[in-house]
């Protein structure tokens, strides 16, 4: 309402408005709904740790684990200043659903520590992965739940979970996280996986809408592991970057930027901004730029209401996890914008996670072709399925990727029972 400050919807208050409507489409049995808004498990635990200047400090650290009536739990860690158990439960939920969507055997989860790792060492960040490991180490393994990396967390803080984990275990086990480096188990193909996922529906979508990617613009928010690379592959297959933004604000070039030359400024100066040739905007100009095609890649609500008639894309890609609410999702639908949701667009990381894993039980290690190729024939079928859902049920491709997941779950859930 006019003048009247509305409160931010929060990521859970999504996840489970989501859940509402496509239960609601599915006609769920409400029983089945009340056990699906729940996580099945979370935990809180305290980290204290000691800063290299001798001092204790307590950080407080999460894994919620939403369910797995579909396979073991499954998802990243994030290393943030804010936090909450509330948005890991969120991201948990759509661990879930994502899981589903592309019909990997796994559940969801979610975990996180409070704090802002720009500021901790690499010593005091090493310790802090140990202590939050040994933490939830009772909760977490091979066949129960197995973490990844997410926001500000990587290959080496995977690495470090395996060695904590593995040294109290006594021999390693390297299947109990995935995301690791190549030498130590990780598989070809990880770290790009989730933006090659993603272009992979981005191509598939083009072709159903008859769009022509080459030469398409594109605007890209977020610049970390997603944004970079989902950058670097449409522009090796022709297609325009004019705008590109991290934390700190964005640049727009309407002649085209070099993703390439663009991540070497970032490293060197630690932003994308003040990129020769290249005018700075801000995040929400950056969101509101006219392009074909628009991909969040940074963190949640960012395409809410208050934006969502200022978008100025035919497609929105979503490379983040709930970077749209329900209300701008409903405007984007309206005003005819195609969107390849998240807990589909960004399934590629979850999925070559899954190819890491079983590449570990196995004690294998397949080549990048053969992972892509996988990969490829996942999010192929993935995306057929919402489409072809969104068809038949007249509806929109995040609620149709929302009632695939949510009827799969339900049906492992209802198969096998409540007991004791
Ligand atoms: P990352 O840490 O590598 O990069 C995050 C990027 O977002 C950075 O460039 C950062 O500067 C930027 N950013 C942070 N806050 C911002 C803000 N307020 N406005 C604009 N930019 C901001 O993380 P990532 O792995 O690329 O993850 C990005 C998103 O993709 C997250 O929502 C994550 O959950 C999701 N995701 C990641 C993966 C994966 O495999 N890495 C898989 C699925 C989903």
């Amino acid at each position: 309402m006019k003048g009247e400050m509305k409160r931010e919807i929060s990521p859970l208050e999504v996840a489970i408005q989501q859940l509402d409507i496509a239960a609601e489409m599915l006609n769920l049995e409400p029983g089945i709904c009340m056990v699906l808004k729940k996580p099945k498990r979370s935990l809180i635990v305290s980290v204290p740790i000691k800063r290299d200047n001798g001092e204790i400090e307590v950080y407080t650290g999460f894994r919620v684990q939403h369910n797995d009536a579909r396979g073991p739990y499954k998802g990243g860690i994030r290393y943030h200043p804010d936090i909450t158990l509330e948005e890991v439960t969120a991201l948990a939920m759509w661990m879930t659903w994502k899981c589903a969507v592309v019909e990997i055997p796994y559940g969801g989860a979610k975990g996180g520590v409070k704090c802002n790792p720009k500021e901790l060492s690499m010593n005091e960040l090493e310790r802090l992965t140990r202590r939050y490991t040994t933490m939830i180490l009772n909760i977490i393994g091979p066949y129960q739940d197995v973490p990844a990396p997410d926001v500000y967390t990587d290959a080496q803080t995977m690495a470090w979970i395996m060695d904590t984990y593995s040294q109290i275990k006594g021999y390693m086990v390297p299947e109990v996280v995935t995301g690791k480096p190549l030498y130590l188990e990780g598989s070809e193909g990880r770290e790009a996986a989730t933006a090659r996922g993603l272009v992979y529906c981005v191509n598939e979508a083009a072709k159903y809408l008859g769009m022509r990617l080459k030469g398409a613009t594109v605007a890209v928010q977020g610049f970390g592991k997603v944004g970079w690379n989902a950058a670097r592959f449409l522009y090796n297959q022709g297609l325009k970057i004019i705008g590109v933004s991290d934390s700190k604000g964005g640049v727009y070039n309407p002649d085209g930027i070099n993703p390439y030359k663009l991540r070497k400024h970032k490293l060197e100066t630690g932003s994308v901004i003040d990129f020769e040739g290249c005018k700075n905007i801000t995040n929400k100009e950056l969101l509101e730029l006219e392009c074909d095609i628009l991909i969040p890649a940074a963190i949640e609500n960012q395409i809410t209401e208050r934006n969502a008639d200022n978008i100025n894309a035919k497609m929105v890609a979503e490379g983040a996890n709930g970077p749209t609410t329900p209300e701008a999702s409903r405007i984007l639908t309206e005003r005819g914008i195609f969107v390849i949701p998240d807990i589909l667009a960004n399934a590629g990381g979850v999925t070559v996670s899954y190819f890491e894993w079983v590449q570990n039980l196995h004690r294998e290690h397949w080549s990048e072709e053969e992972v892509n190729r996988k990969l490829k024939a996942k999010m192929v079928k993935g995306f057929r399925d919402v489409y072809n859902m969104a068809r038949k049920h007249e509806t929109d491709m995040r609620t149709s990727a929302l009632m695939l997941a949510v009827d799969r779950v339900a049906k492992a859930l209802i198969s096998l029972g409540l007991w004791p």
